[in-house]
């Protein structure tokens, strides 16, 4: 495929005017909506495929989440995308003045492989809805969802105005090089860098949805049966290949013991007491990671799971205890269901370990103390989080979602997922019946003082 000529033809298909028509955006919404509902079966199957998400996993997490973001975006668009009247200051009279919401033109979205549909699903959502052309570039580590994706995006739209790109970096970088109007991407921080530094030759807009170790605090007063299932939930999630799963553990020595029984007990109740054979246990994604994830258990002291199937490449839900901050499952992300565990015994000592860190993605806090509650939200900076659960945050249209410094830029979902993809132009429309003289020259004393008047 010859991107420069893609990437041309989209151009050409935004100047026509057509994506700006919110009918016409309405009609694609629709369009998509039918579409993923038609796939939704192959899509299903890719996931298995790919990752072995059960029918159930795959509805709640990709499919019906896009579909629900699609709805709300759908009843709303037209209200978003009016012009917006505000007052005019005094030393303007007479004028109106109003913003207007205007698509950026054609845009990129790079997807990862871990939810390979919704990543790629619900940024497209946004970008049609204010008016854009779009080429989706899928991840090439999902390769069963990303053909579903190519194929029902083609039977969908005209490749002017969207289509997808297969590949792998070479191919990214490819399609970084174009000007682009707008950049979404999601995945890790150091290609996230390169992203940006692209982005920058052209000085193309960028939202950057990355990642990080997302911490998770159990304190002594918090409900621990509670915060321990909703813990497994949020951890062993796809195996632990969630951007906003809790990376880490920081677990009050106080109730250390009676937690990590709690935390063995439903990971048995959910997964079973042999999760390796449980057919709703999802697989990583490929050898490179298993092999990466095998290599952070080695050494370390196992309290739960840690066994291993090299043929389905699955890991069982582990627990590692007696981890310090120097530990290796420490330097990165672990992105699979390894929970490490570290211990504590004020929470002064939980904002030093944080915020020694880069600014996580995602914070959960398990208490019942307000105070506790109260310093940690205001003297931590992270993306979003939960206060006694975890992964829910971006589980609604309502807020927006996204990271803060290392763990990203810009936030996407509902009228975020709108504004992200907008670009805000104001207007002032000036009225030709008196023309205000002061800001003319001659410039005078009276002048002056009355400047004054109006800007103070
Ligand atoms: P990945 O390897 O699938 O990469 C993501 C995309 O980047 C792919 O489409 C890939 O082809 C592309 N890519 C790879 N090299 C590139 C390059 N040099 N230039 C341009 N594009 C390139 O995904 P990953 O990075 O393994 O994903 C895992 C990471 O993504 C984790 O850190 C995770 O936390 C993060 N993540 C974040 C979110 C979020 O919403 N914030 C969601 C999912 C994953």
């Amino acid at each position: 495929m010859d991107i420069s000529k893609l990437v041309k033809k989209q151009k050409d298909f935004f100047e026509t005017g057509k994506t700006k028509d919110v009918d016409f955006r309405i009609e694609s919404l629709n369009k998509l909506q039918e579409s993923i509902k038609k796939y939704e079966q192959k899509i299903g199957q890719a996931l298995k495929e790919d990752l072995n998400k059960s029918e159930f996993e795959s509805y709640m997490t990709e499919i019906g989440m896009a579909l629900s973001d699609l709805s709300f975006i759908k009843k709303r668009v037209r209200k978003w995308s009016k012009d917006k009247r505000v007052l005019t200051p005094l030393s303007q009279f007479h004028a109106k003045s109003f913003i207007r919401k205007e698509p950026y033109g054609v845009t990129l979205i790079i997807s990862p492989w871990n939810y390979p549909f919704l990543l790629c699903i619900e940024p497209l959502i946004g970008a049609i809805a204010a008016g854009n052309c779009a080429i989706l570039k899928v991840a090439e580590d999902s390769p069963n969802t990303s053909k579903v994706i190519t194929e029902m995006i083609a039977e969908t739209f005209p490749e002017e105005y969207i289509t997808v790109v297969n590949g792998g970096k070479e191919v990214a970088t490819e399609l970084l090089e174009q000007k682009l109007d707008y950049i979404f991407y999601t995945g890790g921080i150091t290609v996230g860098k390169i992203v940006m530094e692209k982005a920058a030759k052209n000085l193309t807009p960028v939202t950057l949805e990355l990642g990080g170790k997302s911490p998770c605090i159990v304190e002594e007063s918090a409900d621990l049966k509670i915060a321990a299932k909703r813990i497994v939930f949020g951890k062993y999630l796809n195996s632990g290949q969630t951007c906003v799963a809790p990376d880490y553990l920081l677990l009050q020595n106080s109730v250390k013991e009676e937690f990590e029984k709690y935390l063995k007990e439903y990971i048995a109740l959910f997964y079973t007491n042999e999760p390796l054979k449980n057919e709703d246990y999802t697989n990583i994604i490929n050898e490179r990671h298993f092999n990466r994830l095998i290599n952070l258990i080695k050494g370390e002291k196992v309290i739960h799971g840690g066994d291993i199937d090299r043929e389905t490449l699955k890991i069982e839900p582990t627990i590692l205890d007696k981890i310090t901050l120097d530990s290796p499952i420490m330097q990165e992300e672990i992105f699979g269901p390894i929970l490490p565990i570290i211990c504590f015994d004020t929470i002064e000592e939980v904002e030093d370990i944080i915020l020694r860190g880069e600014k996580p993605l995602a914070l959960y806090l398990f208490t019942k103390n307000k105070k506790v509650e109260r310093d940690i939200l205001r003297n931590i900076s992270f993306g979003s989080g939960c206060v006694n659960d975890t992964i829910i945050q971006l589980a609604t249209s309502r807020m927006p979602f996204g990271g803060v410094g290392n763990s990203g830029m810009g936030a996407y979902h509902g009228k975020y997922s709108f504004d992200t993809f907008t670009h805000e132009k104001s207007i002032v429309k000036k009225y030709n019946w008196i023309d205000l003289p002061i800001r003319y020259m001659p410039y005078t004393e009276f002048k002056l003082k009355l400047l004054k008047l109006f800007l103070k």
